[in-house]
C-alpha cells in the first residue's frame, strides 16, 4: 500500500460522510460520550472500531502488543482513570485474538530485548496456569488457550485498578472479556463472571 493513497481515501471518506449527513464533523466536534472502553491488541488485522461495527464516538480504544493492562503501564492505567473517572464508560471490554504474535512469542524461550519485560506479563500468566496449559497436548490449542486465560488476566488487572472499583461501586460498570477469531471473523465473548471476580479481588485489592 502505498502511503499517498491515504489522503485520497480520507477525501473520499469526508465526502461519503457528509453525503449522509452535513452536520457529521461539526457534530462529531463537540465532544464524546462512549459507552465503552476496548481494550485490544496492535494487530493490524484486529480492528477494533471495523469489527464491533462501531462508528467514531462510540467506543474508546487503548491497543498496545497483546492487549496487556500491566499496572505500572502509565498508558493503559491513563486510559482506564479516564475513561471510568471522565468519560463514565459503563463497559470495560479487554479483546484478545487467536493467532496473536505477542502471546505466541511469550510462548517461545527467546530474547526478544525491549519486548522481554512486556512479554513477561504474559509468561506470568502462562506461570500463573501452566498446570491447565501444560496439560493440553496440542501446542495449537494451548496457544488458543493462552490466549484467552491471558484477556482474563488482563480483565482482573483492569477490576483490580482503583477507578473501576469506584465506579463499580458508585454507579456500576461491567468487564467484559473477549477474543476475536481471526480465522473465522467472529467475537466470542468469554462470558467471564464479573462479579465473582470483583467480589474476590475487592476482598484483596479493595482501596476504599
Ligand atoms: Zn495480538
Amino acid at each position: 500500500m502505498d502511503i499517498i493513497y491515504i489522503f485520497e481515501k480520507n477525501k473520499e471518506w469526508v465526502q461519503d460522510k457528509l453525503r449522509i449527513d452535513p452536520n457529521y464533523f461539526s457534530n462529531l466536534s463537540k465532544g464524546q460520550n462512549p459507552d465503552i472502553l476496548y481494550i485490544g491488541c496492535s494487530d493490524s488485522r484486529v480492528t477494533a472500531e471495523e469489527l464491533m461495527g462501531v462508528a467514531p464516538g462510540e467506543v474508546f480504544v487503548h491497543r498496545n502488543i497483546a492487549n496487556m493492562v500491566p499496572n505500572t503501564d502509565l498508558s493503559a492505567m491513563s486510559v482506564i482513570d479516564y475513561a471510568a473517572l471522565h468519560l463514565k464508560v459503563k463497559h470495560i471490554v479487554v479483546c484478545g485474538h487467536y493467532y496473536c504474535g505477542g502471546v505466541k512469542a511469550a510462548m517461545q524461550s527467546q530474547d526478544l530485548g525491549i519486548l522481554n519485560p512486556w512479554l513477561r506479563n504474559i509468561r506470568d500468566v502462562y506461570r500463573t496456569h501452566r498446570k491447565e496449559l501444560n496439560d493440553i497436548k496440542d501446542e495449537d490449542q494451548r496457544y488458543k488457550r493462552l490466549v484467552e486465560l491471558n484477556v482474563q488476566e488482563q480483565c482482573i488487572n483492569v477490576i483490580k485498578t482503583a477507578e473501576v472499583q469506584r465506579a463499580y461501586r458508585d454507579r456500576g460498570i461491567t468487564v467484559h472479556g473477549w477474543v476475536f477469531d481471526i480465522h473465522s471473523g467472529k467475537l466470542i465473548d468469554l462470558k467471564i463472571d464479573f462479579s465473582e471476580i470483583m467480589e474476590n479481588v475487592m476482598e484483596i485489592y479493595r482501596l476504599d
